[in-house]
């Protein structure tokens, strides 16, 4: 029996679990995830379609597919706006956003993608000072 990994939005009410071991696991760099997450880049877990079992809040996920994509989503809970998983546009995968799931993944990032397109504050922000809380 394979792990189940469980996730949810921020709100909660969207959550489901996923069957792992998750297959791969990518940053993606692209300015289209930049706008997607509103940040350097977007970590994306990915598996196969059938791996998910949904427990709530799958009628409150909206989809946006971009019309020249073909891989590339943005799915999100109508009432938090959190990234949720969901299947490729040509089907091939189950794409989890890392920050949906709760706990250990078990599956640690594997390549930086589009890395040319990555904001031209990324590189300098990697070495900024550090803080446990805001700082003072
Ligand atoms: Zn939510
Ligand atoms: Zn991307």
């Amino acid at each position: 029996m394979n792990k189940k990994i469980s996730g949810s939005c921020l709100c909660g009410k969207v959550s489901s679990t996923v069957e792992g071991p998750f297959k791969k696991f990518y940053q993606c760099y692209c300015d289209r995830c930049q706008k997607k997450t509103g940040s350097a880049f977007a970590s994306l877990m990915f598996t196969t379609p059938d791996k998910i079992e949904w427990h709530s809040g799958k009628d409150l996920i909206k989809r946006f597919d971009l019309p020249e994509a073909i891989r590339f989503s943005n799915a999100f809970c109508t009432d938090c706006g959190s990234q949720v998983p969901y299947i490729s546009g040509d089907g091939a995968f189950l794409i989890v956003p890392a920050g949906y799931i709760s706990g250990d993944p078990d599956i640690r990032p594997s390549a930086n993608i589009f890395w040319d397109e990555r904001p031209c504050w990324f590189d300098e922000g990697k070495s900024a000072d550090t803080f446990k809380s805001y700082p003072e």
